[in-house]
């Protein structure tokens, strides 16, 4: 049925909606929508976006605030109802597990479902596959059997059903990591784009090396572009930041002209001039200086916040397990140069464990708006916003229907929502102190159910639902 549009705003007002929000600055970047509205929300869904005021069961004044779609973190190791806290106050309404991935996939989902504050989602992962069947001793990463020898012809073809059994259980595409497994093949790596081209998923992969070494991220990035080429394979590059650090102009130009050829390839950055990982992985084999455009000092103990020496890098690296490390590589010109190219998509990287990591993991898209945008105009609210939401729902819906409604902010949308106050909103973790909750979300709706409210982190809620390919 359609209305004369004069009698529209009056059955707007006439109907009740469970939740309104009132007249916030409302952003969509689909549309390009900057102004000031009410949105209605009804059940899980984004009911009406009105110039007018409309009635609700709850009211909520948002007056001076910004309402955005919630954010879409394409990259967050951090799987757990901790991780899953620091994400909904920093505005993430959806955290995807997708460089390193799962195995078996089917466990990980079942696991969180029914459970988790946001929406959750996982790639089936190479390195997990590969660890399991060459009975490597690392817990998230190799650290002997997968990353110091070749898999046998058996091995390759256990790892690859053992991935494609995970893409046959709704997987979001492919985790690939080449750096944590430098002997997987160009050959092993290939035939693996060729599987993710025939399930139509994409592949997302950490380079095998980075930096300005030899070989470097030119070389690497030519990999992964040439499999992406000759497969049909759609890439995600992750945390192009890190890999390419001072080459990132080069990189972004490699990424762009791909692009231009025709190839679907899109990448990643983390608002922040240092990386993390774990000590006892290939990252830190002999050479790392190099590739990682740093020395001992640059890294950063966690467990202990000490500067490593020649002689505490190899007890670390020896002792390993969950030990974590953070490396100052990067420059903050560089990071601009990435978080600001149109290209670039907000991912944070990020994962704490009893409170330690890497700050990103609490403050990526709050580092963002408050630092790059409002601080240093490094780029555009509607233009962070977009890289924060709609960016990483378009890079997932083309396998999985559901993200077509996330990533906006219109009638029919799902109610993933964040407000936050853009004069405030700033990050708060640091490197010392990483478990601190961004500051300026007000209001973080996760399916039309608040996870976040008064700024303040609801309890007894769980209202995240699984993200899978159909
Ligand atoms: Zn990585």
């Amino acid at each position: 049925m359609r209305f004369p549009l004069w009698i529209i705003p009056s059955l707007l007002a006439a109907q009740t909606y469970d939740v309104v929000l009132q007249r916030g600055r409302v952003l969509d970047p689909e549309s390009g929508l900057d102004g000031v509205r009410s949105v209605g929300i009804n059940g899980k869904t984004i009911a009406a976006i009105s110039t007018g005021p409309i009635r609700g069961k709850i009211e909520i004044d948002a007056a001076g605030l910004v309402v955005a779609p919630g954010f879409i973190d394409l990259h967050s190791h951090g799987q757990t109802p901790e991780n899953y806290r620091y994400k909904a106050m920093d505005g993430v309404t959806t955290a995807l597990e997708l460089e390193v991935g799962v195995s078996p996939v089917s466990e990980w989902y079942t696991a969180r479902e029914g459970k988790a504050l946001v929406n959750f989602g996982a790639s089936a992962g190479h390195i997990p596959a590969r660890m399991a069947v060459m009975k490597d001793t690392g817990d998230f990463l190799p650290r002997d059997a997968a990353m110091n020898r070749r898999a046998t012809p058996e091995e390759q073809k256990a790892i690859g059903a053992a991935v494609q059994k995970g893409l046959d259980e709704g997987a979001l595409g492919m985790g690939l990591g080449l750096a944590y497994t430098p002997t997987a093949t160009h050959e092993e790596i290939l035939d693996l784009f060729y599987l993710a081209a025939k399930w139509k998923r994409p592949v997302f992969v950490h380079m095998r090396d980075g930096g300005s070494a030899m070989p470097g991220v030119v070389e690497s990035l030519q990999e992964v572009i040439a499999d992406a080429a000759v497969s049909g394979a759609s890439l995600h590059i992750v945390h192009i930041n890190s890999m390419a650090q001072k080459k990132t102009p080069e990189a972004l130009r490699m990424i762009d002209g791909a692009r231009a050829r025709g190839l679907d390839i899109t990448t990643e950055a983390y608002p922040y001039i240092a990386g993390a990982s774990r000590l006892e992985s290939a990252l830190f084999n002999p050479g790392w200086q190099e590739k990682l455009g740093g020395s001992y000092s640059d890294l950063l103990w966690v467990a202990t916040g000490e500067r490593l020496t020649a002689e505490s890098f190899e007890r670390y690296r020896k002792q390993g397990g969950s030990g974590r490390v953070v490396i100052f590589g990067n420059t903050e010109e560089m990071v601009r140069v990435a978080i600001s190219n149109p290209l670039v998509i907000i991912a944070s990287d990020g994962g704490l464990a009893n409170g330690k990591g890497h700050p990103r993991s609490a403050g990526t898209y709050a580092r963002v708006l408050g630092k790059y945008v409002r601080e240093e105009k490094a780029l555009t609210l509607i233009d962070a916003i977009r890289k924060s939401s709609l960016m990483p729902a378009e890079r997932l819906e083309s396998m999985s229907p559901t993200m077509r409604r996330k990533g906006r902010l219109k009638a029919g949308a799902d109610a993933d929502i964040a407000v936050f106050d853009p004069d405030h909103v700033i990050d708060k973790a640091t490197f010392e102190n990483p478990a601190q909750y961004s500051e300026g979300f007000r209001y973080v709706m996760v399916e039309g159910t608040f996870v976040v409210r008064d700024g303040r982190l609801q309890e007894g809620v769980a209202p995240g639902q699984a993200i899978r390919a159909q």
